[in-house]
């Protein structure tokens, strides 16, 4: 890459892995666009620790499951900078909505679909077109254990997962000869909010290293794929699940 500025975008990067994300690849050199739903607070200590890890960014909020809402947010940005581009691209946004399927209301079905599998094609579609042009782009999207195995109580959010998967597989053979690599983490046990109504204490039996990971351990791993020794390495789904096989 020349030597300019470099950007990344970082979906649901207010809180837990999107936070810890956004720090890592700032210490990287990125200039992070810190995307959230609603938590402003949360998002502005996000920026404030981008700043303490020697770089810089701004706040750029819109709902990934709205398309136009998102297209507005990125066509404004990239106006705005228009000799720049987001060369990484991290779908990290998502929400949990879990029920055995049989009491699942419509509304948790789709909800979970829109955010996760809509948020990716919303998101990254706008974006794509630049690190074609530039030959280079990373995107790395977040998965989960669940998209790998299937969850009971999770059959929205292990479809929404799965979905993004396969997306990942075939996107990267589209852009694979641009130089631009489509990668999936899928996360086992995370200690963030998303977690934080979770029996920890149970369901850490369960897991061969014996606890929760944290949202640093699998930024490291987001930040490795950013990288540009990771440029062999797409079409891959790499789960950071403390030894659960997958
Ligand atoms: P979290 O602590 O609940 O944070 C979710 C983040 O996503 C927040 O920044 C939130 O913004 C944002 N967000 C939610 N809906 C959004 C939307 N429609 N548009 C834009 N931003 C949105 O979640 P997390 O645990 O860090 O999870 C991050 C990702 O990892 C998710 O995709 C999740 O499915 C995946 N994952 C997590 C675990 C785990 O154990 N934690 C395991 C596997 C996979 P606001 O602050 O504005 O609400």
């Amino acid at each position: 890459m020349a030597a300019t500025t470099k950007y990344a975008l970082v979906t649901g990067a207010s809180r837990g892995i999107g936070r810890a994300v956004a720090v890592k690849l700032a210490e990287a050199g990125y200039q992070i666009l810190i995307n959230f739903a609603s938590n402003v607070a949360a998002a502005e200590e996000t920026l404030a620790q981008v700043r303490t890890a020697g770089s810089d960014g701004e706040l750029i909020p819109f709902d990934v499951a709205d398309g136009a809402a998102a297209k507005r947010a990125l066509t404004a940005w990239q106006e705005a900078h228009p000799e720049a581009y987001v060369a990484v691209l991290v779908n990290n946004a998502g929400i949990r909505r879990d029920n055995l399927m049989m009491w699942l209301p419509e509304e948790d079905w789709h909800s979970v679909l829109r955010t996760s599998l809509d948020g990716f094609y919303n998101v990254t579609q706008p974006l794509l077109k630049e690190m074609l042009v530039a030959k280079w782009g990373r995107v790395i999207n977040i998965v989960s254990l669940s998209g790998i195995k299937g969850m009971p109580g999770q059959t929205n959010y292990s479809a929404a997962k799965g979905g993004v998967i396969a997306a990942t597989k075939a996107l990267a053979l589209e852009v694979a000869k641009k130089r631009v690599t489509v990668n999936a983490v899928a996360p086992g046990f995370i200690r963030t909010d998303m977690t934080g109504d979770l029996d920890e204490a149970t369901l850490k039996k369960q897991i061969p290293v014996g606890r929760f990971g944290e949202a640093e351990e699998v930024a490291a791993l987001v930040a490795f794929l950013a990288s540009d020794a990771a440029a062999y390495i797409t079409g891959e789904v790499i789960s950071i699940n403390g030894g659960i096989y997958t």
